[in-house]
């Protein structure tokens, strides 16, 4: 919110969201966003110099988890673009460039934009073409067939201004991708306040019906929208039982967080017992579409 307005329907009305001081729900889009006066000051600064993301793109299981993730993309991509071979792809929020590597490997033309230091000289060390600039300064020699934003749109202050960019640079026909924690998902029901995608950084927070019409008012069309459970296997059994079974968790998400005397991810001995059960629980989670996230792929209309 960068008004006293809804990014989303230009409506004045708000409620407080689940009895909260510092989330809002505009009464007529019935998006929910952070208070403006809870939104960081020195965001930019959080994002360009963030250890915590860097640190995040050196740990072996979490990569594998971002690879996994960038295919199952590309997947739901290829279905609308079937030969990339020389298409422009252009990933916002590109991390080091992981999508951007398994684009190419189809023949995509890739660019990133990409905020955090470390992760723009990672990214060019490994010989890709990654940017400071947001995309409404991005300067191509031509059109963007393709324009993916993986759990960008939540981190914005302005996400309308953003789809609007994106329909700038677009191709006629082009496609947008965007991922975004699903505020209605099961387990944003069930834990609220409390549900593990409520941070502080998290200025707007998103459904289904809430994107769509975001999207549709700027010019897209909806081709597909699906749930994405992509963050699934990264998790133990005990975290993976909770989007079927058990109480709700408690907890002020509201800080910004240092990340500091975190631990690192077990790599659990997994036995194939354990491993077997944690994929029946993962297939029972999306026969239940309890995933965390949405994924919504729009078209570029004339
Ligand atoms: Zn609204």
């Amino acid at each position: 919110m960068i008004s006293d307005k809804c990014n989303l329907c230009s409506n004045n009305i708000f409620s407080s969201y689940l009895n909260s001081d510092k989330m809002l729900r505009c009464d007529s889009c019935q998006v929910i966003f952070l208070a403006p006066e809870q939104i960081p000051h020195d965001l930019n600064n959080y994002y360009q110099n963030n250890v915590f993301y860097a640190e995040n793109a050196s740990k072996p299981d979490l990569v594998r988890g971002m690879v996994r993730a960038a295919n199952f993309y590309l997947k739901i991509i290829a279905k609308q673009i079937k030969n990339p071979a020389g298409k422009l792809l252009v990933d916002v929020g590109s991390n080091y460039g992981i999508l951007m590597e398994e684009a190419e490997r189809v023949g995509f033309q890739t660019i990133g934009l990409e905020k955090n230091n470390i992760l723009v000289k990672k990214g060019r060390r490994r010989g890709l073409n990654i940017s400071t600039d947001n995309l409404t300064e991005l300067k191509t020699l031509r059109p963007i067939d393709i324009i993916t934003a993986m759990h960008v749109l939540e981190h914005l202050p302005d996400p309308r201004s953003f789809i609007k960019d994106a329909y700038k640079k677009l191709a006629i026909g082009g496609i947008l991708v965007i991922g975004v924690p699903n505020v209605e998902s099961h387990l944003a029901r069930k834990d609220g306040l409390s549900w593990r995608y409520m941070a502080i950084e998290h200025l707007f927070y998103f459904s289904e019906k809430t994107l769509r019409s975001l999207l549709e008012a700027e010019g897209f069309e909806i081709i597909e929208i699906r749930k994405d459970g992509s963050n699934l296997e990264e998790q133990g059994i005990k975290k993976l039982l909770r989007y079927l079974v058990g109480q709700p968790i408690l907890r002020d998400r509201f800080q910004v967080k240092s990340h500091e005397g975190r631990q690192p991810l077990l790599v659990s001995q997994t036995n194939w017992l354990k491993n077997i059960f944690k994929r029946l629980i993962i297939i029972i989670i999306k026969v239940l579409q309890r995933e965390d996230f949405i994924l919504i792929t729009s078209r570029k209309k004339d």
